[in-house]
């Protein structure tokens, strides 16, 4: 690339800076023009700053920086202004990755073709990629016996074993261990004679053989509040079936109140024991009760490692299986993906199972200021995943783009942006003792999509800030998309500086990322209103306003006040079918279904939970909430509650940091005892890899029609995301999902009504187990040190033994499989020529589909499972591949042939020209109805064009650049909307997609456009910005739209027929 620093204007306001008595250099902004720089907002310094490093005359002018300088004067003006700016990295996740490094692998391809040097397409800045969006809750505590029975070779009429068939109990431990597969064990309860119990008053008997086992072990029985109230509630003996699970619970390490192989078998508590202890104790446990131990029993004590305290490990397997799975999927991207490791420069790869890629972009990848060869400057970046501003929280300026631009951004490249206005969010007051940083983020996420601050920089200030850690602002950060800003950004603080300390980074550089900021002027003193700049306009929030929230049941912006939640649930039952809304009539509203689970009879209504997750990076990157959620835990299990058993229930922490200090601070064995396992790191439900649910709560839902519904501290919770079978979706603290998995409802009045019973029959309401902020703080405080991030940080780039053995090809082009249904040579260069064709106009087109409003990335191009009679699912039974191996189509975003028949493949789609929701469209010539990737191979073969017609915020939702190559590939050449969402909407223009806006209060229907017509859209060589651009309805008619190509770099891009051919042109 070419090195213009020498023409630098700016090289003149370069100071020197000494920390600890090291020299560094700085571009001091101030001395250019101090009036202008103090009113600056901090967000806009940085952009400023990276205009000045990089001005060169060419990438970036002179002008471009003037007109950040001049961010004041603008704000005044209508005027659109566009500047240019170089972030100082990007970050990857795997589903965006690879089809970023597949894109990078074919420009090689295409450069060489065209005889340049394929080595010129390489990152040019710093690009990190986190493994994280593979990895499925397959397997929890209630998924047992749904995707895991077939995969180990025992069939389902196996899965559930009784002790009474079974002769020996150790040889159906051993079976069940085997086969990973549940037990359940008869008990004998005699209530005449409740008083001599080992476990007290109202404890059952065990019953023949397993009862003299049991007592001749040195623990006591727990009491368990189900038996209890059986015995309280019956009469004379009766025998009751307990489920027990043949694999202990357990980490070995702190394993304060562990369970060993006979707590687990038979619902004994062991004392605390270190493993040596552990083990010995469980060879006497089990001498003494004369079971043979397990084959997989003694293969765990030997030789499975805690991942994370790499020390043997009797935990739940969930993890262990969740990982091994994923690597099975995921084995061929995976090599690929080491492939580019090794094949790019300036590429860290962060291998699975290390953690969610913005927390750990916020724990340990994220520098704040760069030092390059003694140069300062504020770290700034771009990521392929919309919630890459969780790190605006950090004082660290960044967000999502689409595949495309940050491939351009890693080429070099400036991205074009429009200079955003600055809205400033001040935070006064105090949080009540109640509320949670999620509870903050749902009332900002309403508040800020109420007032709109679509496309503008959101700028927190006020002295309430210095009441939120940088986890809390990083919370709020996180959920930017949702509120729908392009950031969401807190100035680096003292508290800055203390969480760079708390996460173990370098005291030189903590140092020197305190003196830069303050010598740049970008250190923020909340308190000093005098440091607060000027900004478009500000909006308010007074902290002791916010009180415990849910949001849903479609939407994130959704807000209700947890007090009001059952309320608003009854009134959406019964709401016409939309957001707020499930059209059910009236004489279905008690609809009920029982179904069996386990050996026992449960009974799903409207309302009942069949998912709780504790998901997200939203929250996992939160100790408060993290801890909150575990004391809560703690104290329902100290009350006797409990989670029902076919209620699936997981927690996927976004590093190993989180569960080092779950362990520590000794909340885990509650977590699990309520169901909430560790089940992976990543994202897993948060992005609806949720796995499946148990076939008979499926049957009862669907057979019933029951709006079923799913919690999770997530921070979407759109149709059809989390799961096919919750249609009801509610994001919450990691609290409030423990505490709706208690109640298994959420139609239900925490103040009047209990979670559930004690087991002396005591009413146990949710104020009685919920932790103050108090309480959580001190337990925070003790807890989360440096040591922790020091021993999971510094094994972060190491990845497991599958890892380290998976082979990856070692050329510096690609060495393409043609049999691989993975990756797969995409055909963007196909048929390029080195010079650029001539523009022309779309004539004739057909509406390939008729939307509504807030279509979604999602819906456009989902990245949850294929559905076994789709196209996609076709073309790899074609390959000879089964269902259980089809993965999803966020998995399989390196192969086109896959994702152009995912593309619209949503179940929840409305499509105007049909009657039902679901990937479906009418083929218009024809009049036939069909699947959509069908009807655009007819259009295709017939040689005619396809344009898409939407509603407001088409393309709302995570950044995909599959939603907008799937488009390509079906042939669409334009999208026709009343608005569009940010991200899409340039990657549209970075695939050669024709953008172009409904006029103010002009939309398909009040032009009466039925979709079925055929429009030619007339643009022409002289093509600019933002024109108004002619679309001819038939032979007569015509209405006119505004071209959404928003800048010059834009339009060389359409022209180009996208930014991809753009860049080979340029480099070949
Ligand atoms: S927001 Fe959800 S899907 Fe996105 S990176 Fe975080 S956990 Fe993953």
């Amino acid at each position: 690339m070419e090195n213009r620093d020498m023409a630098n204007p700016y090289n003149t306001v370069k100071c020197t800076l000494s920390v600890n008595d090291k020299a560094y250099s700085y571009f001091n902004l101030r001395s250019v023009d101090p009036e202008k720089y103090d009113k600056l907002p901090f967000s806009i310094r940085i952009l400023l700053e990276s205009g000045v490093r990089n001005c060169d005359g060419f990438h970036i002018t002179k002008e471009d920086v003037e007109k950040i300088y001049n961010w004041e004067l603008h704000q005044k003006s209508e005027e659109t202004i566009e500047v240019s700016f170089k972030p100082s990295r990007v970050i990857l996740q795997d589903f965006t990755g690879v089809p970023a490094l597949v894109d990078f692998a074919a420009m090689r391809d295409a450069v060489n073709q065209f005889g340049g040097n394929p080595l010129t397409i390489n990152p040019i800045c710093p690009a990190d990629l986190v493994i994280d969006h593979s990895v499925q809750v397959d397997f929890s505590r209630s998924a047992k016996d749904t995707a895991a029975a077939t995969d180990f070779g025992c069939p389902p009429t196996q899965r559930v074993l009784d002790l009474e068939d079974t002769p020996a109990y150790g040889s159906l431990m051993s079976h069940a261990a085997r086969h990973r597969l549940p037990v359940f064990v008869n008990l004998k309860v005699d209530s005449s004679n409740t008083n001599d119990t080992i476990g007290g008053r109202g404890t059952p008997h065990w019953t023949g053989e397993m009862a003299n086992r049991t007592t001749k072990s040195c623990h006591s029985i727990e009491q368990s509040p189900a038996f209890t109230r059986s015995v309280n509630k019956g009469s004379g003996s009766s025998v009751l079936r307990r489920r027990v699970s043949p694999i202990p619970t357990m980490c070995g390490h702190h394993c304060d109140g562990v369970t060993c192989l006979l707590s687990a078998a038979s619902v004994i508590e062991a004392p605390c024991l270190k493993v040596e202890e552990t083990k010995k104790n469980l060879d006497k446990c089990l001498s003494l009760s004369g079971i043979p131990i397990p084959d997989r029993l003694c293969q765990t004590l030997t030789d499975r490692l805690c991942p994370f305290h790499h020390i043997p490990s009797l935990w739940s397997d969930a993890l262990e299986k969740n990982q091994d799975l994923e690597f099975e999927r995921n084995k061929e991207r995976f090599a690929f993906l080491k492939w580019g490791a090794q094949s790019f420069k300036n590429m860290i790869v962060v291998p699975p199972g290390s953690g969610i890629v913005h927390q750990v972009n916020l724990e340990y990848l994220a520098r704040v200021v760069f030092d390059k060869d003694g140069l300062l400057y504020p770290d700034s970046v771009v990521g392929t995943d919309s919630h890459t501003t969780m790190i605006n929280g950090l004082g660290v300026v960044g967000w999502g783009v689409g595949g495309i631009e940050a491939e351009a951004v890693m080429l070099g490249q400036a991205i074009s942006m429009v200079l955003p206005q600055v809205i400033g969010y001040r935070i006064t007051g105090h949080l009540s003792q109640l509320a949670t940083s999620t509870d903050v983020v749902l009332t900002v996420t309403k508040h800020l999509r109420q007032v709109g601050v679509v496309g503008k920089f959101v700028e927190f200030f006020g002295p309430g800030v210095n009441e939120l850690s940088i986890a809390d602002r990083a919370t709020i950060s996180n959920m930017c998309p949702e509120y729908g800003a392009t950031v969401g950004y807190f100035p680096v603080d003292e508290k800055t500086i203390a969480y760079l300390r708390q996460t173990n980074r370098s005291a030189e550089q903590v140092a020197y990322v305190e003196s830069y900021m303050k010598a740049a002027s970008m250190f923020r003193d909340f308190n000093n209103s005098a440091q607060d700049p000027v900004f478009t306009q500000i909006y308010e929030l007074d902290l002791s306003t916010v009180v415990p929230s849910l949001s849903g049941p479609k939407r994130p912006q959704d807000r209700i006040a947890q007090s009001d939640f059952k309320l608003d649930f009854s009134q959406c039952l019964s709401s016409k079918v939309g957001f707020k809304g499930f059209g059910i009539a009236e004489e279905k509203l008690n609809a009920s279904a029982s179904f069996e689970y386990e050996g026992s009879t449960y009974t799903l209504r409207h309302g009942s939970v069949v998912i709780a997750a504790i998901t997200s990076c939203t929250n996992t990157s939160n100790p408060s909430v993290m801890l909150g959620a575990g004391l809560l835990a703690k104290k329902a299990v100290e009350a006797g509650l409990e989670v029902a058993p076919y209620i699936k229930t997981s927690l996927s922490p976004g590093s190993g940091v989180v569960t080092y200090y779950l362990k520590e601070s000794g909340v885990i064995p509650a977590l699990e005892k309520l169901g909430f396992n560790i089940v992976g790191y990543g994202c897993m439900t948060c992005i609806g890899n949720s796995g499946p649910l148990p076939e008979s709560v499926v049957e009862a839902i669907e057979k019933n029609d029951l709006v079923c519904c799913g919690i999770l501290s997530g921070n979407r919770n759109f149709e059809g995301r989390i799961h096919p079978n919750t249609r009801a979706n509610y994001l919450a603290s990691p609290l409030l999902v423990v505490a709706y998995a208690i109640a298994g409802t959420v139609d239900i009045d925490f103040e009047i009504q209990p979670l559930g019973y004690s087991p002396d029959n005591r009413p146990v309401f949710l104020r009685d187990i919920y932790p103050t902020r108090k309480e959580i703080q001190a337990v925070e405080q003790q807890f989360v040190i440096p040591a922790m991030f020091q021993q999971v940080y510094s094994r972060i780039t190491k990845g497991s033994d599958s890892w380290n053995k998976l082979e990856a090809p070692q050329y510096d082009l690609y060495p393409w499989n043609e049999s691989s249904t993975y990756i797969k040579k995409p055909p963007f260069f196909d048929d390029m020529t080195k010079d650029i064709p001539s523009i022309q106009s779309i004539k004739e087109a057909h509406a390939l589909l008729f939307l509504g409003d807030s279509v979604t990335t999602d819906h456009i191009s989902p990245a949850g499972s294929i559905a076994r009679n789709s196209p996609a699912a076709r073309y790899l039974a074609a390959r000879g591949l089964s269902p259980r191996e089809f993965n999803s189509y966020g998995a399989r975003r390196g192969n086109d042939e896959i994702m152009a028949r995912g593309t619209f493949a949503n179940i929840r789609l409305i499509n105007n020209l049909v009657s039902k929701p679901g990937p479906r469209t009418i083929h218009i010539p024809s009049g036939e109805e069909m699947d959509i990737f069908d009807a655009a191979e007819r259009y295709r073969k017939d040689k005619c064009n396809l344009i898409v017609l939407a509603g407001k915020e088409y393309g709302t939702g995570s950044s995909r650049d599959w939603a907008a190559k799937g488009p390509w590939k079906l042939g669409i050449t334009a999208v026709i909307a009343e608005s569009f969402e940010r991200i899409h909407r340039s990657n549209l223009v970075g695939m050669g997609i024709l953008p172009l806006q409904f006029l103010e209060g002009q939309q398909a229907k009040s032009l009466g456009l039925t979709g079925r017509e055929k429009f030619t859209i007339n643009i022409h060589a002289d093509i600019k910005p933002g024109q108004l651009v002619e679309v001819q309805v038939g032979e007569s008619g015509s209405f006119q739209t505004q071209l959404r190509i928003d800048t010059e770099v834009e339009l060389a891009y359409f022209i180009n027929r996208g930014i991809l051919n753009y860049m080979v042109r340029k480099l070949a």
